[in-house]
């Protein structure tokens, strides 16, 4: 079975993992967000690919949610101590792969080569692919004006509302996205933050017209729990920009490329305009995110 996922970082890479695990990683390809991407330091910096590549090589930090398992900051600790640039925490180990991926882009590899060679190297069987090539960078709106998506979401710890998104740059898909779109038998929105992890994704030329055009079944599962995100700023995003929390509210954020809507049991029955799939959505560990996607495939099929 062939399937395509598109997916943000964390709540994207849980659900990776079940995937995966829950059919032949060969016929897997992630598409990932890349508008959260930034300089730091110099280095280019990919968090939601390096979630996915985390996660699906068994190395990401469960707890934290973000980064490598047995992490150190050392360096980290260097660069505060000299003044350097330090708002966003970059890990001793995470910091190794930031390296690798900013000598290769310097050197004019573009960042889908990048990312397959890390994840062949990493021993990841699926296929992970940058939605673009091209620099494609989230804006948020909001009432203290328009900031880059990390300045908002790290630097001011997303304590201002957001009242939109808005994507810069023309972004071309990347090699080999299109095509997996359309060699998919399945394709599914991972439980992501639709606003900054889903939407950047659609923005990429040609993605949203895929998925508008598809021919076999295309599923999102929601980010939510109960009304609330597990983790992030989703459920205040979805509550300001689509008027709630509901599964409706949910759906409203893919109108016209979805034909299911997987949610959790605790969320409120109601109007909804396309299939409801209910079910646990929290992905508490391994077996949780296996199961979760093993009912996903059964109601894609
Ligand atoms: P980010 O790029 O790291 O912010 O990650 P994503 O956008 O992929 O994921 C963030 C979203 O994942 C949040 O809105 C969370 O509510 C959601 N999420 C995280 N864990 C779970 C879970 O176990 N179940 C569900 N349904 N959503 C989850
Ligand atoms: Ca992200």
């Amino acid at each position: 079975m062939k399937v395509a996922l598109l997916s943000g970082g964390v709540g994207g890479a849980r659900f990776a993992c079940g995937l995966v695990s829950a059919v032949d990683p060969a016929g897997v390809t992630v598409i990932g967000n890349v508008g959260d991407d930034l300089e730091v330091l110099g280095l280019a910096v990919s968090p939601d690919l390096d979630s996915i590549l985390y996660a699906l090589a068994g190395l990401h930090d469960e707890e934290r949610g973000w980064g490598r398992a047995g992490e150190t900051w050392e360096a980290l600790g260097t660069v505060s101590a000299l003044g350097g640039e330090d708002w966003f925490r970059l890990g001793d180990r995470d910091l190794g792969l930031h390296l690798v991926r900013s000598q290769a882009l310097r050197a004019g590899e573009p960042l889908s080569a990048v990312t397959a060679r890390l994840a062949g190297a990493l021993g990841i069987e699926a296929a992970i692919l940058p939605a673009t090539d091209d620099r494609l960078r989230t804006w948020i709106e909001t009432p203290a004006g328009s900031f880059p998506f990390q300045e908002w979401f790290v630097a001011r710890g997303h304590r201002d509302e957001v009242d939109g998104v808005r994507f810069d740059g023309d972004a071309r898909p990347a090699p080999g996205v299109l095509e997996a779109l359309a060699a998919a038998d399945a394709i599914l929105i991972a439980p992501s933050n639709p606003y900054v992890s889903i939407w950047p994704i659609l923005a990429v030329e040609g993605v949203r017209e895929a998925l508008a055009a598809r021919t076999v079944p295309c599923l999102a599962v929601s980010p939510l729990v109960g009304g609330r995100a597990v983790k992030g700023p989703a459920d205040r995003m979805l509550a300001r920009i689509a008027g709630g929390t509901e599964p409706g509210h949910v759906a409203s954020c893919y109108e016209g490329l979805i034909d299911a809507l997987v949610v959790d049991e605790s969320d409120p029955a109601g109007e909804l305009t396309v299939r409801r799939i209910v079910t646990q959505t929290l992905m508490t560990d391994l077996a949780a995110s296996r199961r979760l996607a093993e009912i996903v495939l059964e109601a894609a099929a």
